[in-house]
């Protein structure tokens, strides 16, 4: 099974139907050439689905940084870690023990991998421990946290990255490119939708208190992103819908969140998030032609991207963190701007507070305050 995937990852560059191709080389893969001295060690805190069945493996793959520790509540747990990954029990740390990671030169970068509610809470105790952070998406239940955790980075002068995988991605990054050349007329209108069926009764993403709000928070980051990237202009107001397919499920957020971004030029985004439905796709409308992505947000999908001269794939990693996490280690150790920054990510809690103020509004178009 995986041996059938790194093929099919690991295949060239492939034109599958005419057309010039729109692929050129993006940032990460000119960022390959550079071999520089030891790996940055990495301590992965909260080791559930993504982190064990994602962000581990690919840490195998990294050019530039490695997996050195772990934080975790659960002792055997840690125990299957330590033997997976050969790490020393010494730099295993629990919740209480933390804070501790301050005294440990081995890890350099601390990657949060919680629920939500515990993100802004642990990027700060982990900048205030001296580590460079990575947050998982979203980057904090509102607007205010992340600005709490830009200041908290700024303060104890280290790096913080969000981790939006897709900024890494080849074929989202060809076709940013391609959006921004408009041959054939601008951008007019996108569908960016992301579904899957996954509420489950007691989980956190469907506990408005951990979560923030179902598929809004959980899957909105991705179609909001993938929109703002493509157009290159941040929304300058938004309108929004609610529904409930099973309200004993969804008490207190929507199973669907349907909204609107608009753009100054007119440009309009159509998204639909949902933990009821399967959809996975970005499509971007041009006067005479269009560009997509679909599957486009998935971690484990072949990604290709179609346009009216055909359909283009890139040789991608195994792993799309890989590049998001290597990218980051050469930011720091090239004192570089990371991209996915946290600017990035407080942009688009604004962006999802103003879409929560549409819903209590009943829908109104509401200015995005940035
Ligand atoms: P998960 O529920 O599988 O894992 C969460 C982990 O946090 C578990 O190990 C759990 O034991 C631990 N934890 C510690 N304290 C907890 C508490 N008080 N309550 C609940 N859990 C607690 O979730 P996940 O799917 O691994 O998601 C974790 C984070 O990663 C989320 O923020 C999610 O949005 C993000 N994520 C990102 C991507 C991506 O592609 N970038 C994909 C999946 C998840």
């Amino acid at each position: 099974m995986m041996s059938k995937r790194i093929n099919s990852r690991r295949r060239a560059i492939k034109q599958i139907a005419g057309g010039a191709t729109l692929l050129a080389t993006s940032g990460i893969l000119a960022g390959t050439t550079r071999r520089p001295e030891g790996k940055l060690g990495v301590a992965l805190v909260g080791l559930g689905n993504y982190a064990t069945r994602q962000l581990g493996p690919a840490l195998r793959e990294t050019q530039y940084c490695a997996l050195r520790g772990i934080v975790t509540g659960t002792p055997a747990k840690a125990k299957e870690w330590q033997a997976e990954y050969h790490l020393a029990p010494a730099h295993t740390y629990n919740y209480e023990h933390f804070d501790q990671l301050a005294d440990d030169p081995t890890i350099d970068i601390v990657y949060i991998v919680l629920p939500n509610f515990m993100h802004a809470e642990y990027t700060i105790r982990a900048l205030a421990a001296g580590k460079h952070v990575i947050c998982e998406k979203p980057m904090g239940m509102n607007a205010g946290e992340c600005e709490q955790m830009i200041r908290a980075a700024q303060q104890h002068n280290r790096l913080l990255q969000i981790g939006y995988r897709l900024f890494y991605e080849p074929h989202h990054l060809a076709l940013q490119q391609a959006a921004q050349q408009a041959p054939t007329g601008g951008i007019r209108m996108i569908e960016a939708s992301l579904g899957f069926n996954m509420a489950r009764p007691g989980m956190w993403r469907i506990d408005k208190a951990k979560g923030g709000g179902g598929a809004l928070m959980d899957l909105g980051p991705y179609t909001i992103q993938a929109a703002r990237r493509a157009v290159g202009q941040n929304p300058v107001s938004v309108s929004a819908q609610g529904y409930k397919d099973d309200p004993v499920l969804y008490k207190d957020i929507y199973g669907t969140y349907a909204w609107q971004l608009h753009f100054a030029d007119g440009t309009v985004c159509n998204s639909t998030t949902s933990f009821s439905a399967y959809v996975d796709r970005f499509y971007v409308a041009r006067s005479n032609d269009y560009l997509a992505l679909e599957p486009a947000y998935a971690a484990n999908a072949d990604l290709a991207l179609r346009t009216r001269a055909g359909v283009e794939q890139l040789s991608t990693p195994n792993y799309q963190q890989a590049s998001q996490m290597d990218a980051f280690a050469l930011n720091i150790k090239d004192q570089t701007p990371v991209v996915a920054s946290g600017q990035e990510g407080l942009i688009d809690l604004q962006i999802i507070d103003a879409i929560k103020q549409s819903l209590e509004q009943g829908g109104a178009t509401i200015e995005i305050a940035y």
